[in-house]
């Protein structure tokens, strides 16, 4: 008995302490205590002469064991050898879901006036960092720069997997009187009980026999539309693929308005129709997606200009008319003397424009959704 025991201690101190475990030692490996893994975790004790007691949650295991189930464990060695022992304990996770997409904790809206602070939902267990545009942003700091921004979120789970999500809005400082906004509201939703405009970038493609003179007035129209709208409007001559939002403009013959579905009366009384605009497409989610123009080639060039344009108002949503207004270019009957909008028509368009005006929006909604950019 006693020479084996000797023979052992020479034989661990010896050349054990260079190229093996002493019996009782251990090594765990694949694992280290208070990591998290979001792949299988390949768990292996390598052991000395003595094979030690392992137990994973409780529930004794061999020395290798592969865990594919997310959850928390704890493991624990012990091994003993005569007078030595050694125990170990470690918990580590494994969990291989992806944090949840990060969210601000109130949803933000398409434009600020002045400025924007924004605060994200929190999960426990997760980090975020968010960058607006490229700078970083810590969360809570007032946003102050007039234009167009992004928040980038990232949200980090300690097993290492991300999740993202961006946020895009305005700070937007044009203001308007009350006044204004309710000459909108008066315009607006006496014909039509809720918003309807367009979203995005709209090509405008010309048809028929337009006049040179035709064509400089729509593309001057568009270059100052562009100035005021949150997209472009884009001269086209040729249809060219499909786009996905589009005024089509015929220039044709008011005898002809028919046969592009116009149904009405050409002459009604001492008045003739020489402009019509219809919006043939629109969704909820999209907006308007396709607008139809005619105007009519017979008509006077000095009548046939500011119809362009009222028929362009008409087609990007202004539905109505200034009924008592001779200078607005909205006002029902052409005047070869009224060649362009004025302020009000602009401002109009303007508020239809506005980010937080958004489709579907009923008067009061509408008339909230303003309330930050009115002053008196
Ligand atoms: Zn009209």
């Amino acid at each position: 008995m006693k020479k084996y025991i000797l023979l052992v201690v020479i034989f661990s101190f010896g050349i054990g302490s260079l190229y093996f475990l002493e019996p009782h030692e251990f090594v765990v490996k694949g694992v280290k205590d208070g990591d998290v893994y979001a792949e299988d975790v390949n768990l292996h004790v390598e052991t000395g002469l003595i094979q030690p007691s392992i137990t994973l949650n409780g529930k004794e295991i061999h020395t290798k064991k592969t865990i594919n189930q997310n959850g928390s464990y704890t493991l624990k060695v012990k091994s003993r050898f005569l007078w030595k022992e050694k125990r170990e304990s470690m918990t580590f996770k494994r969990d291989d879901e992806p944090p949840l997409k990060p969210v601000l904790l109130e949803e933000p809206k398409n434009a600020y006036f002045q400025s924007a602070s924004f605060q994200v939902k929190e999960e426990p267990g997760v980090k975020y960092k968010a960058t607006l545009g490229k700078d970083p942003y810590l969360f809570g700091d007032e946003i102050t720069t007039e234009g167009k921004h992004t928040l980038y979120l990232v949200a980090e789970k300690d097993n290492g997997l991300v999740a993202k999500n961006d946020y895009t809005f305005k700070i937007d400082n044009r203001t308007y009187s009350q006044q204004e906004v309710d000459t909108f509201s008066d315009f607006y939703f006496k014909n039509s009980p809720e918003i309807w405009k367009y979203k995005s970038d709209t090509v405008v493609f010309v048809h028929g026999n337009p006049k040179p003179e035709d064509v400089s007035r729509l593309k001057s129209d568009i270059q100052n539309l562009n100035n005021l709208l949150p997209f472009n409007l884009k001269y086209e001559e040729k249809i060219t693929g499909l786009p996905d939002r589009r005024i089509d403009v015929h220039f044709m013959p008011t005898y002809e308005f028919n046969q592009m579905g116009f149904d009405g009366k050409i002459i009604d009384g001492n008045r003739k129709i020489i402009g019509v605009a219809v919006i043939d497409e629109a969704y909820r989610s999209f907006g308007i997606k396709a607008s139809t123009i005619l105007i009519g080639t017979e008509t006077d060039q000095q009548e046939r200009l500011p119809t362009i344009t009222h028929e362009l108002m008409h087609a990007l949503g202004l539905h109505s008319h200034f009924e008592t207004d001779r200078s607005s270019i909205l006002y029902p009957d052409v005047n070869s003397n009224v060649q362009t909008w004025n302020e009000k028509d602009l401002k109009t368009l303007e508020i239809l424009y506005h980010p937080n005006v958004t489709i579907g929006m009923e008067k009061e909604e509408f008339l909230n959704s303003l309330k930050d950019w009115v002053t008196n």
